[in-house]
């Protein structure tokens, strides 16, 4: 690539970010890090209706979530802040000053019912103009209203900003617009079926179309990688490029997500804002690795990628055209993948971040030493806290004695059977051998001294050293929990048993 690469991503804050839209930021970014170019982050507000409070922060939230970082900003020096355009309102101002002086737009005073009765009569096909009163509509103009007969004679000069009045892009009326874009080929549209677009708006802000061409120009964007929602507009940024007298960026239109149905991703497919997978308990890393599947492969088959493979291999012919289907499931296997590839004392760490309570020093590192045993059966981070709770306070969490009882148990047979295990820990002295490997033994010794199955002993020790049937490993476990608290807790279940008998 010869120029240098410069792309951004351009979010509108209209509320959380969802994952098609951080995905355009990924993707962006992931182009950046290959060629050794900048990537620039770029809040487009120039909407005021559809600002929603806070939306910027979720947006880079989580983009700092999953460690997308930018390289430049309003600012000298980072951590940059990204741009804004409500900042720079007085380029766009003189921007569309400039095509209106130069003929390429006009004001236009039309109300929203007469350009609707306009766009139902060139529908109708009534395009005689002298059947209509001049300043309604004069379809002689194709693509625009009477106003812009009228602006190009020049017969308005007011200052824009003037109460219900807009500037409109004076689109040409006929030719092809082309454009070859780097994911879908060549596309053309015919100039004739484009309606004039407001530029700017009567607030004296400008639309997305002209700030975002202006920026993309001013900012020396050398790539347009956006939705594939945005191709329509392309046509009329092309002119746009053209009335000024710029050299357009490369465009770059990434495939659209879809559900497992085909139809366009929503909530009903399990799609969330980013921020609500964060919560959730994915890690970044596996968001980032499933969002960059959402389009792109490394090789058609390979699904589990190194950020570094992927910032090596992230080339555009690797981006594909058809729709990128969103699967719920895949992302949650991803996740385990992930969480099963942490180190202990990281996975720890993190797992900590969604246990509510505070963990001093001495129950974070025990919490390194629950980790491994959890590792595999932990699939989002949020379970952290219920996977774990057996493990903390002296006693397991409350639990109905009968469930200490295995099939083909009585309480008696149960009772006896603890009573044996907690002789046979107790002459495990204090600052013994606690392992899992001599509890093993030990424990199978016992086992054999009763009447009683593996499954019936080790399922009644399960019960009471974690007050659940379902565990991880029972002797790595008794070992995590060290002698006293499994003493406590064989002793309290045999107490419950007493109780029931
Ligand atoms: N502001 C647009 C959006 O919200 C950006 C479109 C573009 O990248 O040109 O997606």
């Amino acid at each position: 690539m010869a120029a240098a690469v410069r792309v951004r991503y351009a979010p509108s804050p209209t509320g959380q970010p969802h994952i098609g839209n951080i995905r355009t930021a990924l993707f962006n970014w992931l182009f950046a890090r290959h060629h050794g170019g900048k990537f620039i982050v770029r809040i487009e507000d120039t909407d005021q209706t559809r600002f929603v409070d806070g939306a910027i922060e979720a947006i880079l939230d989580g983009l700092r979530w999953l460690n997308i970082d930018w390289d430049e900003g309003p600012e000298a020096g980072g951590p940059y802040a990204p741009y804004e355009q409500s900042r720079r309102l007085e380029i766009y101002r003189r921007m569309a000053e400039q095509l209106v002086d130069q003929g390429n737009a006009y004001y236009c005073y039309c109300s929203r019912e007469e350009l609707e009765r306009l766009r139902r009569a060139r529908r109708e096909g009534r395009s005689r103009s002298d059947s209509l009163p001049v300043g309604e509509a004069n379809l002689q103009w194709g693509n625009g209203c009477n106003c812009r007969r009228l602006g190009r004679a020049g017969a308005v000069s007011e200052p824009v900003g003037a109460d219900n009045r807009v500037v409109r892009f004076a689109m040409p009326e006929s030719g092809v617009t082309r454009v070859h874009d780097l994911i879908r080929g060549d596309i053309e549209w015919s100039n004739e079926l484009q309606e004039d677009f407001v530029i700017l708006k009567s607030d004296g802000f400008p639309t997305y179309h002209l700030a975002v061409v202006a920026d993309d120009h001013l900012m020396e964007i050398s790539h347009v990688m956006r939705a594939e929602e945005w191709l329509p507009s392309t046509p009329r940024h092309l002119q746009l490029y053209s009335a000024f007298g710029f050299e357009p960026p490369e465009f770059a239109h990434l495939p659209m997500i879809t559900g497992p149905d085909r139809a366009k991703l929503s909530k009903r497919h399990g799609a969330t804002a980013i921020g609500e997978y964060r919560e959730q308990g994915y890690l970044p890393e596996a968001m980032l690795n499933f969002m960059v599947l959402l389009g792109w492969s490394l090789d058609g088959s390979t699904e589990v990628v190194t950020l570094r493979q992927i910032i090596d291999n992230f080339t555009l012919d690797r981006i594909t055209k058809s729709a990128a289907i969103f699967d719920q499931e895949k992302l949650l296997w991803m996740n385990g993948v992930y969480i099963r590839d942490l180190p202990a004392e990281e996975l720890a760490r993190r797992m900590a971040e969604y246990i509510p309570r505070h963990l001093d020093a001495d129950e974070q590192d025990y919490l390194c030493n629950i980790a491994p045993l959890v590792q595999e059966r932990l699939k989002r981070l949020d379970e952290s806290d219920d996977i774990t709770a057996c493990f903390f306070g002296e006693l397991p969490p409350d639990y109905d004695p009968a469930t200490l009882v295995q099939k083909g148990m009585d309480v008696e047979g149960a009772l006896a059977a603890l009573q044996s295990a907690l002789s046979k820990l107790r002459s495990i002295p204090p600052g013994g051998d606690f392992g899992h490997e001599k509890l093993e033994a030990a424990l199978g010794e016992t086992c054999q001294g009763l009447e009683l199955s593996r499954r019936q002993f080790f399922g009644l020790l399960r019960t009471a050293a974690t007050g659940r049937a379902v565990s991880p490993p029972l002797f790595e476990t008794m070992q995590v929990m060290g002698r006293e608290k499994v003493l406590a807790r064989l002793r309290l279940a045999a107490r419950k048993l007493d109780g029931e008998g």
